[in-house]
């Protein structure tokens, strides 16, 4: 190849056709998840009303690839491969020895990594028999991912948008709309769940953890409706590896290993979608890249979160997942990044964190936008919110190199585009964009509410 190349690119025919699960690979197992009621280890007849039997399946696999379906694949193709983007005027601007990657997954429909999700979980479901979806959305990613899958397969669509996301970004509304999907600001009087919330505040702005006790208790009620979560479950990291096996190719195509792979988490799914092929190699003794989560300051799950057994809802519906958590009940401050503000972590995240196979750091969402503006003045691309940690992240690191001279090369994933999230953008060019600190008093209330299992 070129020695100046901007992008690495895979024809279609070299698209990754299995999924990785990392599971069989890990020296310790994770710990189950336990039934809400019995506190017992859940089996799949547990899950059964919430999910498709196929995604159970994969939720509880011990295989350690699984094929992807012809028909996803199908879809997959639509904007699969990828690119892989050397981010060569920023490491200009910045004046680093080191070199920078990054996983573009802006260029699916729906502007990120969900749909890489989204589309498996629609077509199991449909190939099941179910004819409708309910699920939450926080920045509204995740809401359109899910629109555009269900419409794929002609599945209905019913989402619980963040009370705040949903005035702050009509835009993700009218994109929902677009692909069939009926929406509700959450928390709404729909559910018992919601209304609980309203009547302690009628203006609550919502939060992850509410949406998805609304749009839990809706699918359990319906035998032909299930539930689908756009991030933090073994299935849904399961299908985001398609975009580290993909950039494990691409790098290799251009001859590089990486010696620092960062990522933004929420829920964990792009880090983990990115990060576990990469974390497979390095078990392998193949490579050995420092590997490091990214989270926001105000939300730090990783960093300032206990590792416990706590519930993925407010309302308590879902099963109990032992993850790094801030309680269930916390509701973070409203910073841009909706994708990252939820209380918890995937166990399966946590869980190599907990096992120091992973670092994590915490950085506030100024610097965060300092940042992705440098990137879109140099690279051009203007990212989602959530991914500007990522980019702070990867800055940081190689203005590390600058100083230490070392050739580092970087990967990260830039896992959305921001043409929906201007707003935020305005914000911070207006100089009105405010940094939050970790808010102790708030945790320390929310994890008083987490129950204690040994
Ligand atoms: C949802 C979302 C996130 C956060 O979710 P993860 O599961 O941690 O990836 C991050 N970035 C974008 C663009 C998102 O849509």
């Amino acid at each position: 190849m070129d020695d100046n190349y901007s992008k690495v690119l895979l024809d279609e025919s070299e698209m990754p056709t299995q999924w990785y699960n990392i599971i069989p690979d890990l020296p310790v197992p994770p710990p189950p998840p336990l039934h809400p009621g019995t506190r017992e280890p859940i089996g799949p007849d547990d899950l059964a009303p919430l999910f498709a039997m196929g995604l159970i399946e994969q939720e509880v696999s011990s295989e350690s690839y699984i094929d992807i379906p012809g028909e996803v694949l199908d879809i997959y193709r639509l904007w699969r491969p990828s690119p892989l983007l050397r981010a060569r005027r920023l490491e200009k601007a910045l004046d680093t020895p080191a070199k920078i990657f990054l996983k573009y997954e802006g260029v699916s429909p729906a502007g990120s990594h969900k749909v890489n999700t989204a589309v498996p979980q629609a077509y199991y479901n449909a190939k099941e028999g179910i004819t409708k979806i309910t699920t939450e959305t926080g920045a509204g990613q995740w809401g359109s991912a899910m629109a555009f899958a269900t419409a794929q397969f002609g599945l209905e669509c019913e989402v619980w948008q963040v009370r705040a996301s949903y005035d702050q970004k009509p835009y993700r509304k009218t994109m929902m709309e677009i692909w069939g999907a009926t929406l509700h600001p959450s928390p709404s009087d729909l559910t018992e769940a919601g209304r609980a919330i309203l009547a302690a505040d009628p203006n609550s702005p919502g939060s992850l953890g509410i949406a998805i006790s609304e749009a839990v208790e809706m699918a359990v009620q319906d035998e032909n409706t299930r539930y689908a979560l756009g991030s933090v479950l073994n299935h849904v990291l399961l299908h985001q590896t398609i975009i580290g096996e993909e950039a494990l190719l691409q790098l290799a195509k251009v001859g590089e290993t990486p010696d620092v792979l960062v990522g933004c988490t929420g829920g964990g799914s792009n880090f983990g979608g990115l990060s576990f092929p990469f974390l497979r190699e390095k078990l392998a003794g193949r490579m050995n890249p420092t590997i490091r989560c990214v989270e926001p300051a105000s939300c730090p799950s990783l960093t300032k979160g206990e590792y416990r057994y706590d519930f993925g809802d407010t309302g308590q519906l879902t099963p109990l997942v032992k993850m790094h958590t801030l309680g269930h009940t916390f509701i973070p401050d409203p910073i841009h990044a909706g994708g990252l503000r939820y209380h918890g972590m995937a166990p399966l995240v946590s869980h190599i964190y907990d096992q120091g196979l992973v670092e994590a750091e915490a950085i506030h969402q100024t610097e965060c936008f300092e940042a992705a503006v440098l990137f879109a003045r140099t690279e051009g691309i203007i990212p989602a919110p959530e991914p500007t940690h990522a980019i702070a992240a990867a800055i940081r690191e190689a203005l590390r190199c600058k100083e230490t001279g070392e050739e580092k090369v970087i990967l990260t994933a830039l896992c959305g585009h921001g043409h929906l999230d201007l707003a935020s953008y305005e914000k911070f060019l207006a100089g009105e964009l405010v940094d939050y600190d970790y808010p102790a008093e708030k945790v320390a209330a929310a994890m008083a509410q987490v129950p204690v299992i040994d």
